[in-house]
């Protein structure tokens, strides 16, 4: 296949690509030292873990990696010695590349280490890549179970980045502002990988803060990628902080994506910069799937529509396609693309059920379709879709009508048995007031006078802060199992 770097392939210039702190590297200093790094690596399918903190030295491993038609396996550092230990087992990496400051647990004493010098000089590989071998083997999040190998080929890199680039005019004039950890398809693939396919360049926070975000902007980046929880931290921080207000306005391009965007925090992002943020949804073993396009309508609670490439369905139970787009008739989203992976890793059982006999991977995610096609989720099947009194309610618009409550800081809606009703629906709120908590009968009575009654909770749990990843989703399981 061709290059998954151009720039890097090419005659690597002195144009700035990578940005971590106060250390940066241009193309042709990062096509040297993924270059070095690329010719330590071992051959004949071995597969190599990367030790992956927000550090300039993680960036070049897997493009050293990549370059080398070797598969990496990101691991998260956070990760505690049972994941790790699961993660290292399954994946069978040969050794494990680091920033020689790193520390590495016991979990990882046994495996050869390999120091990333960014400052060493190599040639560039050209190894005989096919677009069907593995890149990456990304870990999911997870949300639902324990975290599963996803096969990641290097087509499905290519595609999706592409269909983004397509979706989100991106070319290597844009700078991203980059703050999300390096172990997931999220922070990885669409902001290391993306700009660097592009040719643009990263410049990544180390840690998220508004005000970082907020000194990037003014300094010449153009986009940002984030989380759910960062854009919310921007929506509190925005009344008192009008330098911020105005580094969003003049972004070019704002993408929320990992979890759903809670359309109070879009609405008051709108209200304080002019600018609404862009939704794209994706999933490890899907990369991206859908978006809503840069010259499109960035319509609160959507996540737009297929991008390039993608065929998307919606499905019913019992296996019948959705094909009216009524905005109100709930499926599983099924895609099917060259965005997909190829599997689980050692997880054929796992990886069978996941495909209907047509090759529609099935998300485990279910939607509507507003009329123009455009995509809104309304949650997963495992854990957000109650079934109560005869009805399927999903749990992200109960979640978006309590946050818009003034008493209520955070909001999760899960379903509990109920003899009556099947299920009933439970709202876990962090109050915005510790001393004066927003009761049941309060927040009934609010998300009845907009959705309907039989979507108002019946039981209100208050919590000092949900259980969340390092994503910021919210662990259902957690809240409903103690
Ligand atoms: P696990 O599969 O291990 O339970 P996970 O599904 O959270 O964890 P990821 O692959 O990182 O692991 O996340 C994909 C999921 O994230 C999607 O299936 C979807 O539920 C959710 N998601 C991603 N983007 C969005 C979005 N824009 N809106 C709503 N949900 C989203
Ligand atoms: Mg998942």
């Amino acid at each position: 296949m061709s290059s998954l770097f151009p720039a890097l392939t090419g005659s690597p210039d002195g144009r700035p690509a990578l940005r971590f702190g106060e250390r940066s590297l241009t193309y042709a200093e990062l096509a040297a030292a993924a270059g070095a790094t690329a010719g330590s690596l071992p051959g004949g399918g071995a597969r190599v873990a990367v030790w992956a903190t927000p550090a300039l030295e993680t960036a070049v491993a897997v493009v050293a990696a990549l370059l080398a038609g070797v598969p990496a396996v990101p691991l998260n550092p956070k990760s505690g010695e049972r994941e790790l230990g699961h993660i290292l087992s399954d994946s069978a990496p040969a050794l494990v590349l680091a920033a020689p400051d790193a520390d590495l647990p016991a979990a990882l004493a046994g495996l050869p280490r390999a120091d990333v010098d960014v400052t060493a000089r190599g040639p560039v590989p050209a190894p005989p890549a096919e677009d069907g071998d593995p890149a990456l083997i990304v870990y999911t999040s997870g949300t639902t179970g324990p975290p599963k190998g996803a096969v990641i080929p290097r087509r499905a890199v290519a595609g999706t980045l592409d269909a983004l680039a397509d979706a989100w005019r991106w070319t290597g004039d844009d700078v991203l502002v980059h703050g999300l950890p390096l172990f997931h398809v999220h922070g990885l693939v669409l902001g290391v990988l993306g700009p660097l396919r592009r040719g643009g360049s990263v410049r990544h926070l180390g840690r998220f803060s508004p005000e970082g975000v907020a000194r990037e902007l003014t300094g010449g980046a153009t986009m940002l990628f984030g989380v759910p929880t960062m854009y919310h931290r921007i929506a509190e921080a925005l009344p008192a902080d009008p330098a911020l207000a105005r580094a969003l306005a003049g972004a070019r391009l704002l993408v929320s994506g990992s979890a759903a965007l809670p359309v109070h925090d879009h609405e008051r992002i709108a209200a304080a910069t002019g600018r609404r943020v862009i939704e794209r949804y994706g999933m490890t073993e899907t990369l991206m799937n859908t978006s809503v396009r840069a010259d499109g309508e960035a319509r609160a609670g959507t996540v737009g529509v297929p991008l390039p490439g993608v065929e998307l369905r919606l499905v019913e139970e019992d296996g019948t396609e959705i094909t009216a787009y009524d905005g109100e008739t709930v499926g599983e989203i099924q895609v099917r693309g060259p965005n997909l992976f190829t599997g689980y890793l050692n997880r054929p059982d796992a990886t069978a059920a996941a495909f209907t006999p047509d090759g529609f991977f099935r998300t485990g995610d279910m939607a509507v379709r507003d009329p123009d096609g455009y995509v809104r989720i309304v949650g997963r099947k495992a854990t957000d879709l109650i079934k109560s009194g005869g009805y399927k309610i999903g749990a992200g618009e109960i979640e978006n009508a309590l946050l818009e409550h003034p008493g209520v800081r955070e909001a999760a809606v899960t379903g509990e048995p109920d003899a009556d009703l099947g299920e009933r629906i439970v709202a876990w709120i962090v109050p915005a007031d510790p001393q004066a908590p927003p009761g049941l009968e309060e927040l009934a009575g609010h998300v009845a006078a907009r959705l309907a009654p039989h979507k108002r909770p019946r039981a209100v749990r208050h919590v000092e802060a949900l259980p969340r990843n390092d994503m910021g989703k919210i662990l259902k399981r957690a809240l409903t199992h103690g």
